[in-house]
Parts: C-alpha cells; sequence; structure tokens
C-alpha cells in the first residue's frame, strides 16, 4: 500500500450577496482572511497547497463558523509551488 499524496490545493471563496461583514471568519482563519476597513474578507485567491493542512484546517473552521454560510472551499487542481 502506497503513501497517498494530497495534490492540487483549494481556494477559500466568499459568496459577498451573503455575508454580513462582522468579520467571524478572520478570527477563525487568520492565515487565510483579512477585513477591509468595513469588516468584509479579503480572501487571498492564490490557492493554498492541499498539503497545507493547517491552512485547510483553518478554512474548515471558518466554513462551518461562518454564521451565513457565506464560504466555501473550491479545489483547484493545479497549485504553482
Ligand atoms: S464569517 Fe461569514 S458572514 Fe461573517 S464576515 Fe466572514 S464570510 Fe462574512
Amino acid at each position: 500500500m502506497g503513501v497517498r499524496r494530497r495534490i492540487g490545493g483549494f481556494v477559500l471563496k466568499v459568496n459577498p450577496i451573503l455575508c454580513d461583514g462582522f468579520g467571524h471568519c478572520v478570527e477563525l482563519a487568520p492565515d487565510l482572511v483579512r477585513l477591509d476597513e468595513w469588516g468584509y474578507p479579503i480572501i487571498s485567491p492564490t490557492p493554498v497547497p492541499l498539503s497545507n493542512l493547517a491552512a485547510l484546517e483553518s478554512a474548515r473552521y471558518a466554513v462551518r463558523g461562518c454564521p451565513r454560510q457565506a464560504l466555501a472551499i473550491e479545489r483547484v487542481a493545479d497549485v504553482q509551488s
């Protein structure tokens, strides 16, 4: 049995229509999210490698913790390393 490698990456996406701008996500995923001057999340569009398990866990926390279900994790096939 071989070791399964995690290939590809993910991007945390926000639905701006659903987002209330209270900024809870920055507390749950501070390495992925920063806030603009009105409290709305700014998330880098650059994919994060799936091998970055800490970032992936943070993204999952943010998705689960978003009170408006405005966040989603989008898988990306190719990631620049
Ligand atoms: S936690 Fe959800 S609703 Fe709140 S600012 Fe972040 S994305 Fe928007």
